[in-house]
């Protein structure tokens, strides 16, 4: 029997939904706003795979959502049996809801709904070459999403959100994180809580600037835990963070552009600073 939310119990503990006024898919639909995934603490990623990734990771899921193609994969009913022991929702959705929950109109087949995770910034002490990323008031989404993947990438040991930043667990810094944001911690903190954690945490700042003093192929091995500190899209460091840090680096340019993208900034000096850190690729044999 189906109910006026266009729901009916399927086998198990899943159960089909086909209509976008069932609350469940309203719920979800709802974290399309920051201000819902805020007050509920959650978020959607879209993806078996990263579905799987997040659940082998100890993610918490609340609701896992597949289209009537996943049913009968095995992989899917493997999740969605992983997310009933876990005590939460499997919903089965008509390819209407799936899109209207994605706003896609070619949705993957499964999406799941997990709780948010921050790490405490207190309780980070980086330690030997660990390297933790700062971005100041990041505003963009892809960019905060490609800047997680490629901190993931790599290996350094996660992002700290400084100031009013574009929030991490939107649907576009999530798609635009290829699942990264299930691997690499997240911290956030105003502009004076971050400055007073990094005179107690004794890690050194390293700051990028249009007019940094140092060449970013100058800066030689670093001798403990650093911090690099990324400037804001449209006015990159404000004077006070940009004095507090140990050292101002410039990438050098030609041609015409009066800056690089942020996240391709990023990018730069991760693989500089940790290029001693990854591993070869051995030399093709003769
Ligand atoms: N108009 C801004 C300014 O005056 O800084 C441009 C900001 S830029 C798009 C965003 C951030 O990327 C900068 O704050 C800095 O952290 C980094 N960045 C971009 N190009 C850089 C370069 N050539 N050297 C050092 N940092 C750079």
């Amino acid at each position: 029997m189906t109910s006026a939310g266009g729901e009916r119990r399927g086998v198990g503990r899943v159960r089909e939904v086909t209509s976008l006024a069932n609350p469940l898919v309203k719920d979800i639909r709802a974290l399309a706003l920051k201000k819902h995934r805020d007050r509920e603490h959650a978020f959607m990623a879209e993806g078996l795979k990263l579905v799987i990734d997040a659940l082998d990771g100890g993610w918490t899921i609340r609701t896992l959502v597949y289209g009537k193609a996943g049913r009968g994969n095995a992989a899917v009913e493997r999740a969605a049996a992983r997310t009933v022991a876990a005590g939460a929702t499997v919903l089965e959705v008509s390819q209407k809801v799936l899109a209207a929950i994605t706003r896609r109109d070619n949705p993957q087949v499964v999406v799941g709904v997990f709780e948010q995770r921050y790490r405490p910034l207190e309780a980070i002490r980086p330690a030997g070459d660990a390297l933790w990323v700062a971005l100041d008031r990041v505003r963009d989404p892809g960019n905060l999403g490609t800047i997680i993947r490629t901190v993931d990438a790599g290996g350094a040991s996660g992002v700290i959100l400084v100031g009013e930043c574009t929030d991490p667990y939107s649907l576009e810094t999530v798609r635009a994180s290829m699942g990264s944001i299930f691997a690499v911690p997240l911290a956030r903190a105003g502009a004076d809580a971050f400055l007073a954690w990094r005179a107690g945490a004794g890690v050194r700042l390293l700051g990028t600037h249009l007019a940094g003093a140092v060449d970013y192929r100058d800066l030689g091995a670093s001798d403990g835990p650093l911090v690099l500190v990324m400037g804001n899209e449209q006015q990159g460091l404000p004077e006070p963070l940009a004095a507090a840090c140990d050292r101002l680096v410039r990438i050098p340019q030609a041609g015409r552009a009066d800056s690089l993208n942020l996240a391709v900034a990023t990018g730069v000096m991760l693989y500089e600073l940790r290029r001693d850190a990854l591993p070869r690729t051995p030399e093709p044999a003769p």
